[in-house]
């Protein structure tokens, strides 16, 4: 099976601020690293490729330096990895980001695509179903297991809130991995060195696509932010209980909580 992986290069949120008079991430500093959701769909495909073999490819539209996450993403076993890095794409909405990908992905040999559940940085769980949109084929999101059934057809078992779902689908199809739905693999070194090595990152810009500059990037987003608002900081009175035992914990937090009226008996 051919699975192409859709990894995204996200400022790590651990380390991020907002700038409170533009309402725009401050990115400058803050280190990225590879969408935490979407090691997931990665590890969702390296297993199918070491059980039935065929290869797995890992792109990403993104600034050069996340070579660096398609770095990560060879060293945990991809095959192929492909950064779309151009100024034409810069400020895209979802809109513009899925037909950016769709139309990559319309140029590779695929059966399968993967992509995270959601970022950490947008959370918009959009691209996934845009994506197969433009490419026409069936999706599936919140997936845990996958098997492949032969005859082009695939088992895909999904949890919703309370409950599994299992289904059946027909290749090609993307699926979005559901978050915690694996435990993802460490990079190994022999691989990772492939990148040195071999010419294995490709760089693709809009030359290589030949899109439009009218539908992608800012140009081909018709969302635009008119306003960003922050929820006001609640002030915390920061009381540590150093109890002895639980009991004696249990009541502290039950005077505390009466105290600040919070509780009632
Ligand atoms: C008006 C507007 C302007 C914007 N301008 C900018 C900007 O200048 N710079 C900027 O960084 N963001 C910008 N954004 C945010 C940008 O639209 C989103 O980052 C992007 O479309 C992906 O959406 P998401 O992060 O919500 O992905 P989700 O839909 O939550 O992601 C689901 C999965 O899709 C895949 N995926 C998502 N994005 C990518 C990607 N780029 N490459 C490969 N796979 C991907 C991953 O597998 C991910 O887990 C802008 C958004 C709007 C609305």
């Amino acid at each position: 099976m051919d699975i192409v992986v859709c990894i995204k290069w996200v400022p790590n949120t651990t380390s991020v601020n907002i700038d409170q008079k533009t309402g725009t991430l401050i990115r400058s500093g803050v280190p990225s690293v590879i969408n935490p959701h979407d090691l997931h769909a990665l590890e969702i495909a390296l297993t199918l490729k070491d059980r039935f073999g065929g290869s797995v490819t890992a792109i990403t539209m993104a600034p050069p330096s996340a070579k660096l996450g398609l770095e990560h993403a060879i060293g945990m076993g991809c095959d192929r990895a492909i950064l779309l890095t151009d100024m034409v794409y810069a400020g895209a909405d979802t809109l513009a980001t899925s037909y950016t990908l769709a139309k990559t992905i319309s140029k590779l040999k695929f059966d399968l695509i993967l992509v995270g559940q959601e970022t950490v940085d947008s959370s918009t769980a959009h691209i996934g179903a845009q994506v197969a949109s433009w490419l026409h084929i069936p999706y599936l999101y919140y997936v845990v297991d996958v098997n492949y059934l032969g005859d082009g057809k695939i088992w895909a078992k999904r949890l919703l809130e309370d409950a599994y779902e299992e289904y059946e689908l027909t290749l090609p199809a993307l699926l979005a991995a559901a978050m915690h739905s694996t435990h993802p693999r460490r990079v190994k070194l022999s691989y990772k060195l492939r990148c040195k090595s071999e010419q294995i990152i490709e760089v693709w810009s809009n030359k290589t696509l030949g899109l439009e500059a009218n539908c992608v990037g800012l140009k081909g987003s018709p969302t635009i932010v008119r306003k960003t608002s922050f929820v006001p900081e609640v002030p915390r009175k920061k009381i540590v209980c150093k109890p002895k035992d639980v009991e004696q914990a249990a009541e502290w937090l039950i005077k505390r909580l009466i105290e600040e009226r919070l509780l009632k008996i």
